[in-house]
Formats: structure tokens, C-alpha cells, sequence
């Protein structure tokens, strides 16, 4: 067994606005599923123009780590739980986000590219909305993909993360989405950086939910393996019947 089954490592709750659930459920949902670790993965984002914020506040972030605190001596002896933090990485907030992450202890730090800027605005890249998907594809598919896997490298570079998260799922909703041989190049690079700094890769499973397969795909994952990266398991749950979906279809 490559990937532990019993641990999910990505999960949301309702204080990034965009998922539902306190963080007692996703708990009581993980321990109903006979899991022994959960590690919240809540959203952070810096310096993105957007017309939602889907990601959490300073006061959110305050309440988050006050509720994991108390969950863990309520239920501490039953699960793990860890509090951890996806960054939507943004190159040209680095300072802010490393102020940031410095703030608190994180159990996991997971490295995430969702927001890409044309002209002063963001769009985000894994949306499934025609705002999003639009100015995307006249932006060019395949750039966008290329632009996406080179600020991820950056990210894996720059930023203390400790997972790489759902690799593949750029313009997952886009008809003409397509990898080239240069973007597997642009990946095989990522993987070397991670290796150097001992990051693993996130076998996410709400892809089997989106396409009938986890990100990244297979290959990727082997490719991955082979070069001598750990992987680990996430749900990326935005309600808590989410929390464990698809792991026994984990390998
Ligand atoms: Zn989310
Ligand atoms: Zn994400």
C-alpha cells in the first residue's frame, strides 16, 4: 500500500464560503467512516481579485484554530485531527503569504495554483463557470496550462509546503483541456522540486467525482512514485458526506 486509506488530508468547511458544515461534522463524519486522521485544509488566498471570496478572512483563520483546538480534547482520542491551510499560491504576494503561514503551527501545508490574473483580475482555473472558463480559453488553453504548471514550480520553490494538491485539475471544466509533451516536462520538474524538498503529492479524490478518476491521473502518479515522492490521500470535501469519498478506490 503506496497511500495510507485511513487518513484524509483535505478537507473544507464552511468558512471558506463556498463549502457547507461545521468542522464538528466533517469530525463526526470522519469517525463514522472508521477514519483515524483528518486534516482540515482550509483556503487561503492573498492579494486575488475576485468577485466572491472564497477563501478565509484573518478572523476566520483566529476561529478556525480556536474550534480544531477544542475538537481535539473533545475528540481527540477517537481521531486525529490536523489543521492545516491550502494556499492558492500568488506570485506576486509571496511576503504576505509567508507573513501569513507564520503565524500559526500548520500540521499540513498544501500548495495550490487557483487564481490566474488577465489584466488586473483574477479568474479561477478550476471553476466549471462560463465567467471563469471564457476569458480563460481566449486567453489560450494551452498557456494557461503552461503558466499554471510554472507558478506551481515557483510555488513548490519558494513557499515551506508540504503537499502538492489536485496537480492536474487545471481548466478541468474546459472542452479543450489538453496536456502537451511540454507540460509533462513542466511536471516532471515539479516532482523533482518536491522530491528535494520532501513534499509528497495529494491523491485527490474529488476527481472521481468530476471525471470518474482522481487527480492526477495514473501516470502521473506513477511517474511521481517512481521518482521517489510519498503520496498522500484527500477527499477535498466541501460537505461533510464528502469526508473519505472514493478511498476505497485507493490503492
Ligand atoms: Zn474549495
Ligand atoms: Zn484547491
Amino acid at each position: 500500500m503506496l497511500i495510507n486509506p485511513k487518513s484524509d488530508g483535505h478537507v473544507h468547511t464552511r468558512l471558506c464560503h463556498h463549502a457547507t458544515g461545521e468542522m464538528e461534522e466533517y469530525v463526526v463524519a470522519a469517525i463514522g467512516k472508521g477514519l483515524e486522521e483528518l486534516i482540515f485544509l482550509e483556503h487561503l488566498e492573498c492579494g486575488i481579485r475576485y468577485p466572491e471570496d472564497t477563501w478565509l478572512s484573518e478572523e476566520d483563520f483566529a476561529a478556525y484554530h480556536r474550534e480544531g483546538q477544542r475538537l481535539r480534547q473533545v475528540y481527540g482520542g477517537q481521531l486525529r485531527i490536523g489543521l492545516g491551510v491550502e494556499v492558492g499560491y500568488n506570485p506576486k504576494h509571496v511576503p504576505a503569504i509567508l507573513d501569513f503561514l507564520q503565524q500559526y503551527t500548520w500540521d499540513r501545508v498544501g500548495l495550490s495554483f487557483h487564481y490566474y490574473e488577465i489584466k488586473g483580475r483574477h479568474y479561477n482555473v478550476v471553476s466549471r463557470r462560463k465567467a471563469n472558463l471564457e476569458p480563460l480559453g481566449k486567453q489560450g488553453v494551452e498557456r494557461v496550462i503552461s503558466e499554471y504548471f510554472a507558478t506551481l514550480l515557483e510555488a513548490v520553490e519558494v513557499l515551506p509546503g508540504t503537499v502538492l494538491c489536485h496537480l492536474d485539475a487545471v481548466l478541468r471544466h474546459h472542452p479543450e483541456v489538453h496536456f502537451t509533451e511540454a507540460h509533462r516536462r513542466q511536471i516532471t520538474e515539479i516532482f523533482q522540486g518536491m522530491r528535494e524538498k520532501g513534499m509528497a503529492l495529494e491523491v485527490n479524490t474529488s476527481g472521481f467525482s468530476h471525471r470518474g478518476e482522481q487527480y492526477p491521473v495514473r501516470s502521473l502518479i506513477e511517474e511521481a512514485v517512481a521518482l521517489g515522492v510519498l503520496l498522500v490521500a484527500g477527499s477535498d470535501a466541501h460537505r461533510p458526506g464528502e469526508v473519505g469519498r472514493f478511498f476505497e478506490r485507493l490503492w
